[in-house]
């Protein structure tokens, strides 16, 4: 063998072994990074390069074919660019991978913590729903045995029990689906606000007539938003308006508007109103006024309010009213524009 065909052999052997090596490399970063076709595109392409070269090599050691020293250098010191290349890139890869590790760990965890809250929230409505379902049974059968030693006012005591435990159950369940989808499937009928707050006043009817509280209803339009919600929201703005701002012989005022594709609620009261740094705050979960410590309350009733107007595509604020007092405001969407 010539010193040339010595030299040449040994080039294009040294590039067919870093076309390897570079396969190598890169098939051990596919099975690391997850980034399959690239990798194995690269691979193949490199494994083709250095079978090519072997059996060019295997027809010059043969005398088949007489070899180019300048194209195989040339060859060679691509093969050297390519390795480096894949070596360069090998930390990017690593950093990657190494991050879609702890993204994937995160995600174990959440989705984790999801399950335990979800478990949790069953158990709370199961052990509530069960003496509740108990208490409402009770209540029915006491009205069926006993309806002919009770006067009117008893029985209408227990038929209380049984629509207000029959409502706090209904809520319980939206609350349920409200935690494990964040949403309440509307409803496909509209619900009929109106009504809805006719029953609201009614069950706040002891209260209202006790502090002499007129009541001044407008037009209350309809919504597609789930019944317990609009009740919920009326129940705590108007629970609110009685517990905060009505002195004797008070009113409040309640109505809506729609524009568009939104409906807008509002409950006013000539109270003392809130002071103006408190005015975003009083939407917060567990807030409670400065100055209402010694009520009872629990501050959750706004932060229910804001939490089911945002989910209808909307929210909840509070103004002063003209003259003294807060007009809370309610805006919520429907999924679609009536009008479209
Ligand atoms: P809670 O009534 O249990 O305190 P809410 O979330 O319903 O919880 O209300 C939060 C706070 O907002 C109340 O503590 C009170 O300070 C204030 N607030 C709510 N409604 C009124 C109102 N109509 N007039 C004056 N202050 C109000």
């Amino acid at each position: 063998m010539s010193l040339s065909t010595a030299v040449l052999t040994l080039i294009m052997a040294l590039s067919c072994a870093l076309q390897f090596l570079a396969a190598g490399l890169a098939i051990r970063l596919i099975r690391s990074s997850g980034f399959f076709s690239a990798w194995i595109l690269l691979a193949c392409g490199f494994i083709v390069q250095g079978v090519r070269r072997f059996v060019a090599l295997a027809h010059i050691l043969e005398g088949q074919i007489q070899g180019d020293m300048s194209i195989e250098v040339f060859g060679l010191v691509i093969s050297v660019f390519m390795l480096c290349g894949i070596i360069k890139f090998k930390p990017l890869f690593e950093e990657i991978n190494h991050s879609r590790q702890a993204l994937l760990e995160k995600q174990n965890k959440l989705s984790h913590a999801n399950q335990e809250l979800e478990a949790f929230v069953s158990t709370v409505s199961h052990d509530l729903r069960n003496p509740l379902t108990v208490i409402i049974g009770y209540a029915e059968h006491l009205r069926q045995v006993c309806a002919s030693k009770l006067d009117k006012q008893e029985l209408d005591c227990l038929r209380e029990i049984e629509s207000q435990g029959g409502k706090m159950t209904a809520l319980m369940e939206d609350l349920l689906v409200l935690s494990r989808v964040g949403y309440v499937e509307r409803p496909v009928e509209p619900e009929d606000t109106a009504s809805i707050v006719k029953d609201v006043l009614e069950e706040l009817g002891v209260q209202l007539a006790e502090g002499g509280i007129t009541i001044q209803k407008a037009d209350l339009p309809k919504l597609h938003v789930p019944e317990t919600f609009l009740s919920e929201i009326f129940k705590n703005l108007i629970g609110n308006a009685i517990k905060y701002a009505c002195k004797e012989n008070a009113s409040i005022e309640i109505g809506g508007e729609r524009q568009g594709n939104s409906v807008r609620y509002f409950v006013r009261d000539h109270g003392p109103g809130i002071p103006e740094d408190e005015t975003g705050r009083v939407f917060e979960m567990f807030y409670r006024g400065l100055s209402q410590k010694q009520s009872n309350g629990t501050g959750v009733g706004l932060a229910i309010v804001q939490k089911i107007a945002q989910l209808y595509g909307g929210r909840a604020w509070v103004e002063e009213t003209d003259g003294g007092g807060s007009t809370f405001w309610v805006e919520m969407k429907e999924e679609t524009d009536p009008g479209s």
